[in-house]
């Protein structure tokens, strides 16, 4: 820190800046009332305030407190503390300092451990798809087998039966291709049911002691989205993406402290046990207050991309059937687009899951890599559809935006060049839509916008139809 820094600032350095605009203008200040510097009271309350140096204000009523307290000779400590200026350390307001973030939500007396879903009011599984309808597009054997999974696993919350027959967690996993629309799936689904959700990513996870975030440090962010409430997120969700990179090393003689490591440090938590977490922080230390959080009811969903999976189920299904006389030839599975819901926990095993963890998500499914047809649906048909976010905002200005059919497959095509699902459309449309929206609203003459194939192509612009039903093209604004 330079000498600069220590300087106090003087009232003449403080006009200097407001004149060069550095900060905000202080001289507006006599808009706000003064406030006692002690008691707190506004002007208004606690009447005319004495002005002490460096801004500080001090009513009446104070001023005289801390004159009696000095002329009554003994000094007592806690009217001193009452004295401007005066400043004691004080625990009990360091306690006060305890950021929101990482105090833990009171129980109300007498209050019930309740389930957050009722079971009674919990939607049957082909209504939970059916709302999943409404905002993903496709991908019906996810959405199905994902529906029953939770509707299964939170009428077993509900009823907290541990009797003889004790229901098996329905923890998941999902196996797609990135940008297919794991995430939002799970992101989808903890909004209907009005759950807290956490999205973690397996990658920065590494075993306890080791750089990175420890694995309970997912529980910890569970919390937070259940604001501090434990009961709320003891029935929440994790989702940890990327789980296809803590797949066991091969050939390694380190210590795999990311890959097999993290795998067995999670199976405690996927099971159900209990956890002591950190409230407000990622990482334990002796300044963050912990907190005892119980995984039984936690539903656990993994994803991850998988890469080279279907090479191994290829192997598998090339080498069961090239045995016998009903042997296949051996390119026969290449083209096949279903490969990968052919996966068995075998493959996943191969790829280096170990069977302790593949054990504890039952539930295994895939998600298909989409194809233009569906980027265009995903461009126009979800309930907060790309499309119908920007013919919205363009109609608060009264005008319709329109997309030619064209069009939406030339920005599928190019989605599908980048190879990265349907992330790709955003970014494509924003760019196109750039020029219109900085141009639309510096004419109010017009009424109508179409984007056409060619705008998107970068031949032509696209078809503006003014109020009165003329047609005019505006160049490629590019
Ligand atoms: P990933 O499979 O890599 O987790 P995401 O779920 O993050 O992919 O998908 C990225 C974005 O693409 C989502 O935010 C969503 O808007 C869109 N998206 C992906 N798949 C679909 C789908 N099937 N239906 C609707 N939108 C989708």
């Amino acid at each position: 820190m330079s000498e600069q820094d220590f300087r106090e600032e003087t009232p003449e350095m403080e006009e200097k800046k407001v004149e060069t605009g550095e900060v905000e203008d202080t001289n507006k200040d006599d808009e706000y009332e003064k406030v006692c510097f002690v008691c707190r009271r506004p002007e208004r309350t606690a009447g005319k305030m004495i002005e002490l140096p460096n801004n500080i204000c001090v009513c009446s009523d104070c001023m005289q407190k801390s004159f009696d307290a000095m002329s009554n000779g003994q000094v007592d400590l806690s009217q001193l503390m009452n004295m401007p200026g005066v400043q004691i350390f004080n625990m009990a307001d360091m306690e006060q300092q305890i950021p929101k973030r990482q105090k833990i939500k009171k129980k109300k007396e007498g209050e019930e451990r309740k389930p957050l879903v009722d079971i009674r009011n919990l939607p049957a599984p082909h209504k939970i798809k059916a709302s999943l309808d409404e905002y993903v597009v496709g991908q019906e054997h996810a959405k199905k087998a994902m529906s029953v999974a939770v509707y299964n696993h939170y009428k077993r919350v509900a009823t907290d039966t541990m009797d003889d027959i004790e229901i098996e967690k329905s923890n998941m996993l999902m196996i797609g291709p990135t940008g297919s629309g794991k995430t939002y799936l799970v992101k989808t689904l903890a909004r209907l049911l009005d759950v807290p959700l956490a999205i973690t990513d397996a990658t920065s996870l590494t075993e306890a002691g080791y750089i990175g975030d420890d694995i309970e440090s997912v529980v910890s962010k569970l919390l937070a989205a259940a604001e501090n409430d434990v009961e709320k997120a003891e029935q929440g969700i994790i989702f940890i993406d990327e789980i296809d990179k803590i797949a066991k090393k091969k050939n390694t003689n380190q210590r795999d402290v990311s890959g097999e490591s993290v795998q067995q440090g999670m199976l405690k938590l996927l099971e159900g046990s209990d956890v002591e977490v950190p409230v407000g922080a990622n990482s334990k230390n002796a300044m963050v207050p912990l907190t005892t959080v119980n995984t039984r009811n936690i539903l656990f969903i993994c994803g991850g991309a998988f890469p080279d999976l279907e090479n191994i189920i290829k192997e598998r299904l090339t080498k069961q059937s090239s045995i016998g006389f009903g042997a296949d030839l051996k390119d026969k599975y290449d083209k096949d687009k279903t490969i990968l819901g052919k996966v068995t926990t075998e493959d996943l095993r191969n790829f280096g899951m170990i069977p302790e963890f593949l054990g504890r998500l039952p539930i295994v499914f895939t998600l298909q890599g989409l194809n233009e047809e569906m980027l265009v649906q995903i461009l126009k048909e979800p309930k907060n559809a790309i499309l119908k976010q920007y013919q919205k905002l363009l109609a608060l200005d009264e005008v319709k935006l329109d997309f030619a059919d064209e069009a939406l497959s030339a920005i599928a095509k190019k989605a599908m060049e980048k190879d990265t699902g349907a992330r790709a459309l955003r970014a494509i449309i924003e760019e196109f839509m750039l020029d219109i929206m900085y141009e639309i609203p510096k004419d109010d003459s017009i009424g109508q916008v179409t984007i056409t194939e060619a705008y998107i192509n970068n031949t032509g612009g696209p078809i503006i139809t003014l109020r009165g039903q003329e047609v005019n093209r505006i160049g490629n604004g590019a």
